[in-house]
């Protein structure tokens, strides 16, 4: 492990936050979950998606979307484009999104418009990590597995310039260092 990157987060805390969050959503959606569509936020979803979707009770229907925003480095400037928008249809579904980190909340406050205009349900989002601090649009998630502070966060899906997604633990990443 690099000097450049501390850990935040270990591999059993994210595990035993996953397995929470996992009995809080078969305790919400139990009885209804045959209209039930994760809807995971690429790329950064893609490890926390699959182990919360292994601890479902469930088995509801998956679909992904990606989206790009323009901005520094390492911040959103709020405009977003749809790189791959979901195959499912979202009419009369219980949506619930699945996104790694909201910090600004820019990202999220447009997806969700996105998919109301399909007519769904219900939409809610479960986020792994919470920026609230960082907030420049009102937006609150219904599942959150950790609220963390003014850092940028790599590993468990999350990277810098596509790097550490495949690190076990959520680590602070100083990225003014060469990591
Ligand atoms: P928002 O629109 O809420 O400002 O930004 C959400 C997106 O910005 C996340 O999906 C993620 O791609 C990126 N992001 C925000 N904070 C971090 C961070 O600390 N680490 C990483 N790796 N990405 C972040």
């Amino acid at each position: 492990v690099s000097d450049a990157l501390a850990e935040l987060i270990s591999r059993e805390r994210l595990a035993a936050r996953v397995a929470e969050l996992a009995e809080q959503i078969n305790a919400d959606y139990r009885g209804r979950e045959q209209d039930l569509l994760l809807v995971g936020v690429l790329k950064g979803c893609f490890l926390f998606m699959a182990d919360l979707l292994r601890h479902l009770e469930f088995s509801p229907a998956i679909d992904f979307m990606r989206l790009a925003s323009y901005g520094p480095d390492t911040e959103t400037s709020g405009v977003v484009e749809i790189r791959k928008d979901v195959e499912i249809p979202v009419a009369g579904r219980d949506v619930l999104i699945v996104e790694d980190i909201i910090d600004t909340g820019l990202t999220l406050d447009y997806l969700r418009r996105h998919l109301m205009a399909g007519s769904p349900k219900s939409v809610r989002i479960c986020t792994l990590l919470d920026k609230p601090a960082r907030r420049k649009v009102s937006l609150v998630a219904d599942y959150v597995g950790f609220t963390i502070g003014d850092d940028f966060v790599v590993g468990y899906g999350l990277d810098y310039h596509e790097r550490h997604r495949g690190r076990p633990s959520i680590c602070v990443l100083n990225p003014d260092s060469d990591e």
